[in-house]
């Protein structure tokens, strides 16, 4: 048994807009994926489980790195934001507290500089810490695509 596995060979991708970013992974399906922080996606591949040709890093891409919150539509959240960013976020705190403290209660303060809660919602885990708040709080994704948005809710 290799007790230090590494990381397969995979190609980096650094699209320059959502739009390059999508079309690139709708054409590659099952051979692309996206990441973020990386913290799911990388032990994933170091432990064999997944295995993609290319990694697509989304980070920062058109306003992903952003947090703004209005007090007439709420938070919104860059896909990008670190967990780090979400808790020190005074609108966070005040208007959004269970999301501070699920973003809190995730592992270390190294690995929320690298997690972001959208990476958290889309591996899928049942142990995800920061899914629950998100439907507590009627979260809503906006997802970005070739032909044109969709949003996902409970
Ligand atoms: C040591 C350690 C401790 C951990 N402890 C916890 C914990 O206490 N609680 C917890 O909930 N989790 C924990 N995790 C899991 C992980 O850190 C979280 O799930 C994190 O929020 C994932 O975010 P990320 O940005 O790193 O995602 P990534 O790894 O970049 O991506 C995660 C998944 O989402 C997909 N994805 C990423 N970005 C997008 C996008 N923009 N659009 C569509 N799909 C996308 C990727 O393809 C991948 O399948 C831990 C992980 C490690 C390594």
């Amino acid at each position: 048994m290799n007790t230090h596995p590494t990381l397969p060979e995979f190609d980096y991708l650094r699209p320059r807009t959502l739009a390059e970013a999508s079309e690139f992974l709708s054409t590659h399906p099952g051979d692309a994926r996206p990441y973020m922080g990386g913290t799911d996606v990388l032990v994933r591949m170091r432990d064999g489980i997944l295995t993609p040709r290319f990694l697509v890093d989304v980070k920062g891409l058109d306003g992903t790195n952003d947090v703004h919150f209005d007090p007439r539509t709420g938070l919104t959240l860059g896909a990008a934001v670190n967990m780090n960013r979400v808790i020190a976020s005074p609108a966070v705190r005040t208007h959004y507290a269970l999301l501070t403290e699920a973003c809190r209660s995730v592992a270390s303060y190294p690995l929320r500089t690298r997690a972001t809660v959208v990476g958290n919602i889309c591996n899928a885990s049942p142990a995800g810490d920061t899914i629950g708040a998100c439907l507590a709080l009627d979260g809503v994704l906006h997802i970005h695509r070739v032909h044109g948005p969709r949003q996902v809710w409970r």
